[in-house]
């Protein structure tokens, strides 16, 4: 087991959803040849690693049954699993209060661990307020949740993860697979590109050690890493009925955003960028994913004549005029058919996947951040000070600045400092955060 990472555990009466809960979490589990990492196993504790970070989930499925009371034996179990645990969820039917609730709460008040009420059950907007009720169980914590529709769920995660940062956890993801997400409107050729990659036969891992099944997924080792594309079933079924096909397509989209670290952006090379390209370059942008596009079906593109390179050129200048905001990813141009340049593409992938995860050292940061200072064409314009930076994330990248008054930050200065971190370190196709925050 690794120590730095925080344990959760998910205690409740019966019926409320634990289970659910439990292999939903499981459902994102990417276990470990422990041996290969320094990372022994605990037959209690189930290593979760997410989009947002690594935990371990104590698996108290068994502590109360259907039918069970909340009694001593009961509460003997509790306290010995808890003991090791950083975070309880204790999971509530959100839709009402029940006796056993209050005697599990006023148990848990006992332990003085972090506890956090999950209001399951809450399967629609509305019914949210229904949690409210529970804050009489006296902590602090409630989360409206419904395991059915995720709802909560991102929120869950992303709470661990804050938790573990201001703990001195680390949450940090042990890297067995680059997760891709292959994304674009319908025929772009999605499909068409994850049957050519997994179409390299000799790189296809049936069963790559360590990683989970999914029957969702495909799992092949390109250069020596391990990618996982995600949804690929849901990538090649294709919807019959037309109004399914956007709010699948869109739901779907999203959810392999959410799993992945790196977005390939498929566009139709002869139809051009479209709206719902937009969309997604801003949804992932905004979620922090590794960002590269491929102008697919070049082969149709190049039949013409016409010089390739200097087409690349026309579409690169395109591209930049169209989205200005986005001139950071790295444009391909590639036939998922002919397979041209394909390669080259997960060759790219695996490059992002480095500065997804890419470190500076905060003496090399102010290094830079000093030779920005003294080439500021704000300077003379503003009584901005920027004193000195830090990165503070890290999957993906996250820059803090330290100033002296954010009245003094203008409008343009986060962009234009992003503009020479990228020069002087890179960060292709990653969208970066900066914040800037006044030094007390
Ligand atoms: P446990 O006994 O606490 O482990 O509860 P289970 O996970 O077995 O769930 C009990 C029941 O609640 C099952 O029938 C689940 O399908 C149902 N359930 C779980 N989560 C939800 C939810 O978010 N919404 C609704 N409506 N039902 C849920
Ligand atoms: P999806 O809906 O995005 O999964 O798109 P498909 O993979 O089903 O492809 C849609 C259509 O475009 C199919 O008829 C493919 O044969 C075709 N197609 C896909 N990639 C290419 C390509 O690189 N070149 C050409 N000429 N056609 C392609």
């Amino acid at each position: 087991m690794r120590k730095d990472l925080p344990i959760v555990a998910i205690i409740g009466r019966p019926n409320v959803g634990k289970s659910s809960l439990f292999n939903l979490l499981i459902g994102e589990r990417k276990s470990i040849v422990d041996e290969t990492e320094g990372v022994t196993r605990d037959i209690n504790m189930e290593l979760i690693q997410t989009e947002y970070g690594a935990f371990y989930l104590y698996d108290t499925a068994g502590f109360l049954k259907e039918g069970d009371k909340f009694n001593s034996l009961v509460q003997k179990k509790v306290k010995e699993a808890i003991e090791k645990t950083d975070i309880i969820l204790f999971m509530v039917d959100g839709r009402n209060l029940h006796p056993m609730d209050k005697e599990i709460a006023s148990f848990l008040h006992e332990q003085e661990k972090e506890v956090w009420v999950i209001a399951n059950k809450l399967d629609n907007p509305d019914m949210e307020v229904l949690a409210y009720e529970f804050y009489t169980l006296g902590f602090k914590e409630i989360i409206p949740f419904s395991v059915v529709h995720k709802r909560g769920y991102a929120t869950l995660k992303e709470k661990i993860e804050i938790w573990a940062k201001n703990h001195g956890k680390s949450i940090t993801p042990i890297q067995d697979e680059i997760r891709v997400a292959i994304v674009g409107k319908p025929n772009v050729g999605k499909s068409q590109l994850v049957n050519t990659i997994l179409g390299y036969e000799r790189s296809l891992v049936s069963d790559v050690a360590g990683t989970t099944r999914d029957a969702l997924d495909d799992i092949f080792q390109w250069e020596g890493k391990t990618i996982r594309l995600i949804d690929t079933a849901g990538i090649k079924k294709k919807s019959r009925v037309a109004d399914d096909v956007d709010y699948y397509t869109q739901v779907r989209t999203i959810q392999a955003i959410e799993r992945s670290e790196i977005v390939v952006l498929l566009i139709d090379a002869v139809e051009g960028l479209a709206h719902s390209d937009k969309v997604i370059l801003d949804m992932v942008a905004e979620k922090r994913r590794g960002l590269v596009i491929a102008f697919n079906k070049w082969d149709l593109k190049t039949t013409s004549g016409k010089d390739n390179t200097e087409m690349m050129k026309a579409y690169d200048a395109y591209f930049k005029q169209e989205l200005p905001e986005f001139t950071y990813i790295p444009l391909h141009y590639i036939s998922a058919k002919t397979g041209y340049k394909v390669p080259q593409l997960l060759h790219r992938i695996l490059e992002i996947h480095e500065w997804f995860h890419k470190r500076i050292e905060t003496s090399e940061l102010n290094q830079w951040l000093q030779t920005i200072k003294e080439a500021n064409p704000y300077k003379q314009a503003s009584n901005l000070r920027v004193y000195y930076g830090t990165q503070i994330y890290e999957a993906p990248p996250g820059f803090l600045f330290f100033i002296n008054k954010k009245e003094h930050l203008r409008k343009d200065y986060p962009r234009f400092l992003e503009k020479r971190l990228r020069e002087a370190f890179g960060f292709p196709g990653i969208p970066l955060k900066l914040i800037f925050k006044e030094k007390t």
